[in-house]
Order: structure tokens, then C-alpha cells, then sequence
């Protein structure tokens, strides 16, 4: 296989049956343009711009400024315009098709919340902006917190934190400092569910907590017996998803959220996944004390590689003290944002600090709130509904040819098993690569790790039923592959990507990350 000077295959598909890049003299597959890394294209020595030397002018940087060359590659506008737009044609996009990825919840990004994003008034202010000249943008924060509050039933939220795994850690530091500020400093033991994403073990560990495992039953849910008997003077708290990642509904929350709090702790709840029950459960009527939301996936802000994320948390009365500034609040007229902990320590507060440099991310909550507002309560309740009708299609659709994890109906994510591949020689890997064939982004693979070759789809509500038949009409027809034993089909695939399968192992282990000029230059660039 040709690799260029990274140790990335420049030509995969070379012995594909199909036909290949070596298949061209350019290198190029039809349309789809090859294209290599930009310092192979452009030229360090070369510059994409001509600036008149400068005369007569004196450097105020006093003897600090640049004496080598930048090593960046010289490409014109048009050069690098294109370089761009190759790299993203070889790419997906929830604008492109389905993007199934259980436990992601990608749905379409409405174009009216990018309009908005887009107004002058918040698009181009800047934090460090007198608070006096963006009192719309600080409404604007205010009125979401209002929503978020109220749509989970909880008296305070911290907007800051920047992803859903930054709003664990704003949940658990609040914990932290309320089981300090109770003297409670032996309470370090953190249940947490083995199906759990993998964010919340990582997150207690890092405020300092250890992790406890609960299994789950054979239903997939937290198993009642094991949890009890963890209960312990020693327990800080419980961090639990509901729906949790088998797309199923957490029956005994209640009993778990009265159990974690007759033990002294506190309720940690996962809020990935709130797609499935926003405008139809607040999870502050379950006895949660902290919950992140992530507004990019269930309010529709464009994420993965389309964006910031955002991940607010919610936070009970026991916690609300102890929640990070900055925070807005509304005196009369006017609308300000309290930056500083001795002015919230002034109100009576007792905040754990602060998470961000300023106050999040701006043009997340324009998106969020124009979702939010642009569906209603009554869109928003149908947005739960949909989401939830359209995972039980699917699992209705499929459950005939491959075999769904968990007997019954699924909340709004459907999670099968490898069962159906048993004695195919087709594991959930290669599976998963032939939807690529097929013009499919692969489900979640191998999540959660409580299912054997577990793929979760999460259709999401903004796919149609015309959508979801011709893609379970695909998914059918390779499960009927794989048992028919055409297994050629997967053990190559996908022949049909830019490129193939990677070596996932050693980009993980040996990550090359910075680009070295090298002597043979023309010769990698292959
Ligand atoms: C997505 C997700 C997270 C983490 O959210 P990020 O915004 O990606 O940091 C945590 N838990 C679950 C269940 C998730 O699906």
C-alpha cells in the first residue's frame, strides 16, 4: 500500500476489484478529486501572497519579531479554497444523509437557528464588551437558562460549561464542594452504572472521587439488589443517564434518587440523552441534583465537526449555592452577569469557582434558543414523541433479521446485538464498514460495552419514514448478505471510501500530529 511521508495509505483501494486510485493517472476516482495533505501541495518556500517589500517603516516589536522562515505552505486563495473543499467532499455531513450514531442524537440543524446566530447583535459582540452595551445577548442567556430551567423542573443553571463532559464536571465539582462544605470529606465512593458512557468514570476520577460499578440486570437497566447493597456512609453520589445508553428508561429512578439521598449522596444524572423526553419529563420531578444538557444535541446545535458544543447544567436546591460563576441575573430593566465570586459570595452564594474564561458559548445559545422558541411546547413534546416512534420503526423494521439486545420497546435509540452474525465470519466491525459502501455512516459500534458487538441507532426525529425505509432496506439486505455467506462483501469493505480501514491501533498508540518537512518530499507526496 503507498503511504505518504505520515504513514497514511495514499492509495487503499489499489486492489480493490473495483477499480482504484491507481486505476488514474492523476490519482483522482472520477469527480472525487485526490488530494493530499496542504504541505504537500503547497511549497514552504513559496508565499500565496505578494506584499510590496516594506520601505521606511520601523518594527516596534523591539528585536522579538520572526528572523526564519514560518513554514507554512504557500498556496494562492483559490488553491487553498480548493484544498478545502476536496477534504470536505470526502467527508460526511448530517446535511449529507442519516447520521445514526446512538448516543449522539444528530439531527438536522435547522437553518433558521444559523440566521440567528448570524444577527450582528450577537454574532459579532465581544466579551469583553461593557455589559451595558449587550444587554440583548445577556437577555438572550437569561431567557434559555429560564427555558432550561423550566423544562427540567430545577431552580439553577450554570451556562458555561462548553460540552456535555464539561458539564459532568461542573455537576461533580458542585458535589464535591457541597460534601465539603457539609465536612463530609470521606465521601468519595461514586456509583456508576456499567453501561455508562465513558465520560462519567473519567469525570469522578477527576474531582478526586472513586468509581464503584453497578451491573445491570437482564433487562439492561440499573440492577435494584446491587445498588442497594452499595450503599454506604461512604457514598458521594450515584451518576446515572436516563434514558440510559441502552435506550431504555430508568423505571426506579424515583426509588434510586430517594435511596442515593437517604444515603447522604447526591444525583448525578447523565443528560445526553434528554432528546427522548424533553417536554414530556423534567428530570428535577426525579429527584436529580445536577444534570448537563447538551444543547448540540437535543437542541439542535450543529456538533461533531460542525461546531462548539454546549453543555449547561441544571442543578437541585442542595447544589444551586454551589454553582460556578458567571451567571446572569435580571435587576429591573436591566440584565447583568455576575462575574466574580465575591459578588456572588455578596448574594449569599457559594460558588466552586469558575469553568470558563468568560461565559460560554455565545453562538450555541443563539441556536439553542431559537430551536427552542421556533418549536414551542408543543413542538418540543412532539420532537421527544418522533424521536421515540421513529428508534421503535427501526427496531420494528430490523428485529426480523438481526437481533435486538433487549426484549420490548426502546426509548429513542435502538440497540441490537452480534447474535444474528453468529457463525457468519462478519463481526460488528466489518459490518459496520460495508454501510460505508453503501453511502451509510455506521451506527455506534461496540457501545455500550454491556452488549456483545452492540450497535445503537439513533434515528432521530428529523429523518422521514421514506428516509428510514430505504435505510433499514440497506441494513436488511447486509444481514441477508452476511448470513448467506457473502462475506467477501465485508471483509473488503468499504472498497468504495477514500480510504480504507486504518489502523486504528497504531494511530492511537504512535499519533502523528505535527508535520515534519522532510528531504523526499515529491516522492511522499505520491
Ligand atoms: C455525548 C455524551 C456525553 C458527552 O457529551 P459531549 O458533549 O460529547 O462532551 C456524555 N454522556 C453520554 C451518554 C453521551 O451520549
Amino acid at each position: 500500500m503507498a503511504m505518504n511521508q505520515q504513514g497514511r495509505p495514499t492509495r487503499p483501494n489499489e486492489n480493490a476489484a473495483t477499480g482504484g486510485y491507481a486505476d488514474t493517472i492523476s490519482g483522482s476516482r472520477g469527480l472525487d478529486q485526490a488530494e493530499p495533505l496542504i504541505f504537500e501541495r503547497g511549497r514552504t518556500d513559496l508565499t500565496g501572497v505578494d506584499f510590496p517589500e516594506l520601505k521606511g517603516t520601523k518594527t516596534r516589536l523591539g528585536g522579538l519579531e520572526r528572523k526564519s522562515d514560518i513554514g507554512l505552505p504557500g498556496l494562492s486563495e483559490p488553491e487553498a479554497m480548493r484544498h478545502y473543499v476536496r477534504l470536505s467532499r470526502k467527508n460526511y455531513a448530517i446535511d449529507l444523509g442519516i447520521y445514526p450514531l446512538g448516543s449522539c442524537t444528530m439531527k438536522h440543524n435547522p437553518r433558521l437557528n444559523e440566521k440567528m446566530a448570524r444577527l450582528p447583535g450577537f454574532g459579532d459582540v465581544h466579551p469583553l464588551q461593557p455589559q451595558s452595551t449587550v444587554q440583548g445577548a445577556l437577555e438572550l442567556i437569561g431567557e434559555l437558562a429560564h427555558w432550561l430551567m423550566t423544562l427540567t423542573n430545577t431552580p439553577c443553571v450554570a451556562m458555561s460549561p462548553k460540552a456535555g463532559a464539561h458539564g459532568e464536571l461542573c455537576g461533580m465539582m458542585a458535589i464535591r464542594a457541597a460534601l465539603d462544605a457539609r465536612g463530609e470529606t470521606g465521601r468519595r465512593r461514586v456509583l456508576v452504572p456499567e453501561s455508562a458512557h465513558g465520560t462519567n468514570p473519567a469525570t469522578a476520577v477527576q474531582c478526586g472521587f472513586h468509581c464503584d460499578e453497578i451491573p445491570a440486570n437482564a433487562d439492561g437497566r440499573v440492577d435494584m439488589e446491587a445498588f442497594k447493597a452499595k450503599l454506604g456512609p461512604d457514598v458521594a453520589g450515584i451518576m446515572l443517564t436516563n434514558p440510559n445508553t441502552c435506550g431504555l428508561f430508568e423505571r426506579d429512578i424515583r426509588e434510586i434518587a430517594d435511596l442515593i439521598h437517604e444515603a447522604g449522596g447526591y444525583f448525578y444524572c447523565d443528560g445526553a440523552n434528554f432528546n427522548a423526553i424533553v417536554g414530556r419529563v423534567r428530570p428535577g420531578d426525579l429527584g436529580i441534583d445536577a444534570m448537563h444538557i447538551n444543547l448540540h444535541k437535543t437542541f439542535s446545535t450543529p456538533h461533531g465537526g460542525g461546531g462548539p458544543g454546549s453543555g449547561p447544567t441544571v442543578f437541585s436546591q442542595a447544589l444551586a449555592p454551589f454553582a460556578p460563576v458567571p451567571y446572569v441575573v435580571q435587576k429591573g430593566e436591566t440584565w447583568h452577569m455576575v462575574e466574580h465570586e465575591a459578588e456572588a459570595r455578596a448574594d449569599g452564594a457559594e460558588p466552586f469557582g469558575r469553568m470558563v474564561a468568560f461565559h460560554g458559548q455565545m453562538g450555541m445559545f443563539t441556536r439553542a434558543l431559537s430551536y427552542m422558541m421556533s418549536h414551542g411546547s408543543d413542538g418540543l413534546r412532539q420532537v421527544a414523541e418522533d424521536s421515540v416512534l421513529n428508534a421503535n420503526y427501526v427496531l420494528a423494521r430490523l428485529k426480523h433479521v438481526m437481533t435486538p439486545a433487549f426484549e420490548g420497546t426502546c426509548m429513542h435509540e435502538a440497540l441490537f446485538d452480534d447474535r444474528f452474525l453468529k457463525d457468519t465470519g462478519v463481526t460488528t466491525l466489518d459490518f459496520a464498514k460495508a454501510m460505508i459502501d453503501e453511502g451509510y455512516h455506521p451506527m455506534t459500534m461496540y457501545f455500550p460495552l454491556v452488549v456483545h458487538g452492540a450497535m445503537l441507532i439513533e434515528p432521530t426525529e428529523t429523518e422521514s419514514k421514506s428516509g428510514l425505509d430505504r435505510f433499514c432496506d440497506v441494513l436488511e439486505g447486509l444481514a441477508e448478505a452476511a448470513k448467506s455467506g457473502d462475506t467477501a462483501r465485508f471483509a473488503s469493505a468499504p472498497v468504495h471510501a477514500p480510504v480504507k480501514r486504518l489502523d486504528e491501533t497504531r494511530a492511537a498508540r504512535n499519533p502523528v500530529l505535527v508535520w515534519q518537512e522532510s528531504e523526499d518530499q515529491p516522492q511522499a507526496a505520491e
